[in-house]
């Protein structure tokens, strides 16, 4: 029995007739912070991620300093407490950053054909794999999660030998009638070069799209076959992106060289969004996403984000696969970084403006808000002066008022 048509084409390709006016403007791209006042602060069911960076952090008895820093590329506010939720726009990136280090290193040592033996190595595969969008999230998520184990049965019945890393993403849209959740897997698979595994080779990626359809079917789902990706991982250049876009919670797919990224980012121009894109979408003033955002977050509440087969990091280790040297050094960036009271920052935090100061700092390097930034640095410094005068936060809050004022309407007109 079938509960859903084949028409869906899943993530990667997606109807181009249809219609809607949804679009992401990509001019007006915030930064974490911005989310997090305009969107996150607001409309996030979870109070721990509500209250994401507004108090600092307490060490003995004294808070500890509240910091801005800004180079070229990032900004962020130190000395504060973070919810560390994995969909918090502030903390994602920490949060994801173990697990993408782990799996690069294990593609990269998989891949690192100079100093190893060939005949050890496995082989390494990126499987996107897809059912129907559904309205349903709860009930398409434990349908993933199944047919994923069977497809895992399946071919150790196969007498193939392997390792895998899966996480789970999720896009969404507006149209119930098609769907609002778009379920997804992505893996990555190590294949032992067994001698059965050399036979089966070739055959692989037919195999896996054949049990993912077969086994779909066997809970009632229907799904493309054409929408499973297959794609072997050859090049070292591709796994810094590759682990961080697999260990990432529905975030954004930018600069993924892979083919199913391009035909998806082509897809997204019509009704299809990641859940940053959403925070975007609702941060430029489209209400419609607010539903859907705290759905989500309700949703994924507790919801282990990756998997790791059983004894993968053992496999590893015993195989002594030698790691890749990294040559080059890591980059010292240039960087601007100022202290601030905890008065001024309760006085940013309550007018919503964490991400513009950070814009505003951030202008040291690209030219822009010249003349807030120069009223930004005398504020700071003043207020970090009435801190160490022992005044009262209100007190400090009142002496700073005027210049806020001015500081404010200047960030707003440049
Ligand atoms: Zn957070």
């Amino acid at each position: 029995m079938t509960t859903t048509p084949p028409e869906h084409e899943s993530v990667l390709l997606i109807d181009k007739k249809q219609t809607t006016q949804v679009q992401l403007n990509t001019d007006l791209l915030h930064n974490d912070y911005e989310l997090l006042d305009l969107v996150q602060k607001k409309h996030s069911p979870s109070r721990a991620m509500r209250l994401c960076s507004v108090a600092p952090i307490q060490t003995g008895t004294n808070p500890a300093s509240i910091r801005m820093n800004a180079t070229a590329k990032k900004a962020s506010f130190s000395g504060l407490v973070t919810c560390n939720n994995h969909l918090c726009s502030v903390c994602s990136n920490k949060r994801n950053k173990p697990n993408q280090e782990r799996l690069a290193g294990m593609i990269s040592k998989s891949l690192n054909t100079t100093d190893n033996d060939m005949a050890i190595l496995p082989d390494v595969y990126f499987i996107t794999n897809t059912i129907p969008r559904s309205n349903d999230i709860v009930k398409a998520h434990k349908d993933l999660k199944q047919i994923f184990k069977r497809l895992v049965e399946e071919l150790r019945r196969l007498d193939i030998e392997f390792h895998y890393v899966r996480s789970f993403d999720y896009t969404f849209s507006l149209s119930s009638k098609r769907g609002r959740f778009f379920p997804h897997n992505h893996s990555i698979f190590f294949f032992k070069p067994t001698e059965r595994y050399k036979h089966l080779k070739q055959k692989i990626p037919r195999i896996i799209k054949r049990l993912w359809k077969r086994l779909s079917r066997n809970r009632g789902i229907e799904i493309s076959t054409e929408a499973q990706k297959i794609i072997k991982v050859d090049n070292k250049e591709d796994v810094e992106q590759l682990s961080d876009y697999v260990a990432k919670t529905s975030k954004g797919s930018e600069n993924l060289s892979y083919e199913i990224i391009s035909k998806r980012k082509k897809a997204r121009t019509n009704d299809s969004f990641t859940f940053f894109e959403i925070m975007e979408l609702i941060a430029q003033g489209d209400k419609r996403f607010i539903g859907i955002y705290q759905e989500f977050i309700t949703f994924h509440k507790g919801k282990r984000t990756i998997d790791w087969s059983r004894d993968i990091d053992h496999y590893f280790e015993t195989l002594k696969i030698e790691d890749p040297v990294d040559m080059e050094e890591e980059e010292q960036e240039d960087s601007v970084s100022i202290g601030i009271s905890k008065a001024l920052y309760t006085m940013i935090v309550k007018s919503n403006v964490r991400g513009r100061s950070l814009r505003c700092l951030q202008g040291h390097f690209t030219g822009k808000f010249n003349r807030s930034r120069l009223i930004l640095y005398h504020m700071a410094d003043l207020s970090k002066h009435l801190e160490r005068s022992y005044m009262k936060t209100d007190d400090q809050i009142d002496r700073l008022r005027d210049l806020f004022a001015v500081w404010l309407t200047e960030l707003n007109n440049e």
